[in-house]
C-alpha cells in the first residue's frame, strides 16, 4: 500500500510546488522506491483542455488521452513515469461526476453535500492505484485559504485519518521574503500560512521555504518552533540556475531524508544520484551554443510552450550545447519580410496552435526554412503549415489552406489540404466526430502508433520504424493530396498503421525539415532526450558551425 505525501502551498502562488513535488519524486526513485505523482486543481473547469494558453499555460496530454495541467509535464520529466488520466483532477471534474451520480439517482434521494459527497469523490480519486507504488505524491493546486481549495484540503485531512497511522505526511511550501532595507528574512508569512493550514486540521510535517539564500539557524529554529515542525524538516528552496538541479539541491537540503524520517523509514536506502549529476553536468557545462527561433502565437507567455522549451533544452544536453530560444511572434511576418527576422537563427521551430491568427506568418517561416535550408521542426499546426506552404508554393495548389480557418471565418476560401477529421481508429474501435461537437475533450487525443518509411530521415532519427506519440488536434493533412505533394518532394514518411492519416512529412532535398502531427515534446526527459529534439539540435549545431 502506497504511502501518501500531500503537497500544499501557502503565502503566494508560483512558488514551484510542482517542481518540488517532481524533484522529491525523483529523489525517492533514486533511493529505489516507485512513485506516482498526482495533481488536484481547485478550478471549476472540467479539465484545462478548453483554457487559453494565456490563462493556464500549456495543456499536457497523457498517453491515455487526458488533457491535464502542465505540472504533470514536470512530473514526467523528472520521474519518467508516464502520467495517466487518473493523475489529474479538478473541482469541475469532481462536481460534474457528483452531479451526474445525483441525476442517475445513485445517492438514493440523499441531500448532496460537500462533506461527504464531494470529499468522498476526491478520496476515491486519491485511492486509485494505491497498491501499485511505494509513494503517491499528491499536489494540491492554489494556496491554502482559497475558497475553491477547501474541499480538497478537507478531503486530504480525512484521507490521512482513514489510513493507518503514519501512512500520510503533509509538506507545505511557503515563501520567506527577504527585506533588503532591514537585511532580514521574514518568517511571519509562513507562520500565518501554517496557522491557516492548522485551522482546517492539517499540521505540516515538512516545510519547504522558498528563499533567495540559505536559511540561517536562527530563522530555521524560529520556524520550527512557531510552526511545530522539526528544525531538520525546514527545507530551503533556493533559486536555481536550472530546474534540473532541483533534485540535487533538495537532496543537499535534506528533503528526501526528512521525508523518510517522517515516515520512520530506517535505515534509509542510500540514494543513487548519478542520473542527476550527469544532467547537472550537461546543463551547467555546455561546450557551445545554438540559437533557435520558436515562431508562434502565444509568445508572451513561455509556459504556453513549456514542454517544447524543455525538450529543446534536453536536445541541447544530448549535444552538450546550450540552446538559446527566442520567441518570435508569427504575426510579424504578415506585415514584414521574414528573412531579416530569421536569418540569425540556427534552426526554426513552429509549434502547435489553434485558430487562424498568425498562421500566414507561420507559413512564411516554413517557406524561409525550406528555401534557405535551415533546420525546421513543425509540430502539429507547425506541420500543417509546412504542408500548406509546400502545396501553395511547390505543388501548385495556390489556394491551399486548412478547413479550420474556413470554419472560423464562416466561408470557403481554401482548398482543404488540411481537413476536419471526422472518424479514425483508436485501438480496435472507431471514433466519430462532428463539426458541432463540444469543444472539450473531443480532439484526437493521446498516444497513437505510427509507421515510419524505411530509409526516411525520421526512421534514421528514431532508429526504428514503429513509434507511438501523443496527439491533440482536430484537423489532419488530407491523403488526397499525397501524390501531388510527394511528387513535389514532400515525403509522407510516417503514417498511421492503417495508412490513412499522415503523421510525419519531410523534405527529401533538405538537410533537416520535418513536420510531425503529434507532440514529441511531451515525452522528452532530461535524462532521455527525445530523438527528434536531440537530432534537431544536432542539425542546429551543424548549422551554427557554418555561419
Ligand atoms: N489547430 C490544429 C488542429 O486542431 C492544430 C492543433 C495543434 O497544433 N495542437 O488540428
Amino acid at each position: 500500500m502506497a504511502r501518501y505525501i500531500f503537497i500544499t502551498g501557502g503565502v503566494v502562488s508560483s512558488l514551484g510546488k510542482g517542481l518540488a513535488s517532481a524533484a522529491l519524486g525523483a529523489l525517492l526513485q533514486a533511493r529505489g522506491f516507485s512513485v506516482r505523482l498526482r495533481k488536484l486543481d481547485p478550478y471549476l473547469n472540467v479539465d484545462p483542455g478548453t483554457m487559453s494558453p494565456f490563462e493556464h499555460g500549456e495543456v499536457f496530454v497523457t498517453d491515455d488521452g487526458a488533457e491535464t495541467d502542465l505540472d504533470l509535464g514536470h512530473y514526467e520529466r523528472f520521474t519518467g513515469v508516464a502520467a495517466r488520466k487518473t493523475d489529474s483532477i479538478s473541482s469541475g471534474r469532481v462536481y460534474s461526476t457528483v452531479l451526474e451520480k445525483e441525476r442517475r439517482g445513485d445517492y438514493l434521494g440523499k441531500t448532496i453535500q460537500v462533506i461527504p459527497h464531494v470529499t468522498n469523490e476526491i478520496k476515491d480519486f486519491l485511492a486509485i492505484g494505491a497498491d501499485e507504488v511505494d509513494f503517491m505524491l499528491c499536489e494540491i493546486g492554489g494556496t491554502v485559504g482559497d475558497i475553491e481549495g477547501l474541499p480538497f484540503f478537507e478531503a486530504i485531512r480525512q484521507f490521512s485519518q482513514d489510513r493507518p497511522r503514519g501512512q500520510c505526511i503533509f509538506m507545505h511550501l511557503t515563501l520567506l521574503p527577504f527585506i533588503r532595507a532591514s537585511g532580514e528574512l521574514k518568517t511571519k508569512p509562513t507562520q500565518h500560512s501554517v496557522k491557516e493550514l492548522r485551522s482546517i486540521g492539517i499540521a505540516p510535517d515538512i516545510l519547504v521555504c522558498r528563499s533567495e539564500g540559505p536559511i540561517p539557524a536562527k530563522e530555521r529554529e524560529k520556524l520550527a518552533l512557531f510552526c511545530n515542525v522539526r528544525p531538520d524538516s525546514v527545507i530551503a528552496a533556493q533559486d536555481l540556475r536550472s530546474i534540473y538541479e532541483a533534485p540535487l539541491a533538495y537532496h543537499r537540503e535534506g528533503l528526501d531524508q526528512a521525508v523518510l524520517d517522517a515516515f520512520r523509514i530506517t535505515p534509509a536506502p542510500r540514494p543513487n544520484l548519478a542520473r542527476w549529476e550527469d544532467v547537472a553536468d550537461r546543463i551547467y557545462n555546455p561546450e557551445g551554443e545554438v540559437k533557435i527561433a520558436i515562431v508562434g502565437k502565444y509568445t508572451q507567455l513561455e509556459d504556453a510552450y513549456k514542454s517544447i522549451a524543455e525538450a529543446l533544452t534536453h536536445g541541447g544536453m544530448a549535444n552538450r550545447v546550450r540552446v538559446n530560444i527566442e520567441w518570435v511572434d508569427a504575426e510579424l511576418f504578415e506585415r514584414e519580410d521574414a528573412a531579416p527576422h530569421l536569418e540569425g537563427f540556427n534552426a526554426i521551430l513552429v509549434p502547435g496552435g489553434f485558430g487562424e491568427r498568425g498562421t500566414e506568418g507561420k507559413i512564411k517561416a516554413a517557406e524561409f526554412a525550406r528555401t534557405r535550408k535551415v533546420p525546421y521542426l513543425g509540430i502539429c499546426l507547425g506541420m500543417q503549415m509546412a504542408v500548406i506552404e509546400a502545396a501553395r508554393n511547390v505543388a501548385r495548389l495556390p489556394d491551399a489552406g486548412s478547413e479550420e480557418f474556413d470554419h472560423e471565418a464562416g466561408k470557403k476560401r481554401f482548398t482543404p489540404v488540411v481537413y476536419h477529421l471526422k472518424e479514425w481508429v483508436q485501438g480496435n474501435h472507431k471514433v466519430e466526430r462532428r463539426l458541432d461537437d463540444d469543444k472539450g475533450g473531443t480532439m484526437r487525443l493521446g498516444a497513437y502508433d505510427a509507421t515510419l518509411a524505411e530509409g526516411s530521415k525520421v526512421a534514421q532519427v528514431y532508429g526504428r520504424t514503429s513509434i507511438d506519440e501523443r496527439h491533440r488536434h482536430r484537423y489532419e493533412v488530407d491523403i488526397e493530396y499525397r501524390a501531388q505533394l510527394e511528387s513535389a518532394g514532400l515525403r509522407f514518411s510516417g503514417m498511421s498503421p492503417d495508412g490513412r492519416l499522415p503523421e510525419i512529412v519531410e523534405w527529401s532535398n533538405h538537410p533537416w525539415f520535418i513536420g510531425v502531427q503529434f507532440h514529441p515534446e511531451l515525452k522528452s526527459k532530461p535524462f532521455d532526450p527525445h530523438p527528434l529534439f536531440a537530432d534537431f539540435v544536432r542539425a542546429a549545431k551543424d548549422m551554427s558551425r557554418l555561419v
